[in-house]
């Protein structure tokens, strides 16, 4: 029997990945570690976290904030044979809290979260995938008014980055207004990266999160920073990528 955790954990490269690695990974349906999950994002230069260690250096965010962590999920999700596999991973976990309930609809929001929905769905069997879009009119507004969830069927919601609670919400809020009969949501979001500023969080209203990786990642102005008042510098992690990250 091929190990592939300890393979994964081993690549050298995205490359070792995409040749036929992952997608045994997938079919051999085991669940993976969190740490391999990580690797497989180290690999597609999408994540890092800072160690504590103050001789490192921290992020420097668009909004000026100082960041201890930083993810990318588009970087990965973009490698369709990656979405297929984190799919797959978040759909067993969702499997083995809900059982066999039926998932009529699953959810995603845009942009990045609609296609990985799309992958989720298929790996759980729900029977449609749709996402809310964004409302070219109103500023932080979606839409929802292409399709129709009809009444008792099920819908699941999936995310491919939650931070806080506002786009699930928005989410939520938007097809319950939009739907013509009531929705009938599960009470688990599953997302794909959970990176609030502070853990634990178990669930949100009264949806439990259902999570494949799940760190505390937290911002804050520089003159608040504990990493600045010990004399870690700072880099902007898409300009100073190696510098970072130590990849060098
Ligand atoms: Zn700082």
């Amino acid at each position: 029997m091929r190990d592939y955790e300890k393979e994964i954990m081993e690549a050298q490269s995205l490359k070792d990945l995409l040749f036929g690695l992952v997608n045994n990974a997938r079919l051999s349906g085991k669940f993976f570690s969190e740490k391999c999950i990580l690797k497989i994002f180290d690999l597609c230069n999408a994540y890092w976290m800072h160690n504590g260690d103050s001789k490192k250096p921290h992020a420097k965010l668009t909004s000026g904030k100082c960041s201890n962590g930083f993810f990318n999920c588009l970087e990965v999700l973009k490698y369709q044979q990656l979405s297929d596999f984190l799919a797959q991973q978040l759909a067993l976990l969702i499997r083995e809290r809900i059982g066999n309930t039926k998932v009529d609809w699953v959810i995603g929001s845009p942009m990045a979260g609609i296609t990985f929905a799309h992958d989720v769905a298929r790996a759980l069997g729900a029977t449609k995938s749709f996402f809310t879009e964004k409302d070219p009119n109103r500023s932080k507004k979606m839409l929802w008014n292409r399709v129709v969830i009809y009444e008792k069927e099920t819908v699941l919601q999936i995310e491919e980055l939650i931070t806080t609670a506002q786009t699930l919400n928005n989410v939520q809020e938007t097809i319950i207004e939009g739907n013509p009969y009531p929705v009938n949501f599960l009470p688990f979001i599953g997302v794909l990266v959970h990176r609030p500023a502070k853990l634990p969080i178990s669930e949100y209203g009264d949806r439990k999160v259902i999570a494949v990786v799940e760190k505390e990642v937290w911002a804050t102005e520089p003159e608040d920073c504990p990493l600045c008042r010990e004399g870690s510098i700072l880099y902007r992690p898409k300009q100073n990528w190696e510098k970072l990250t130590g990849k060098q």
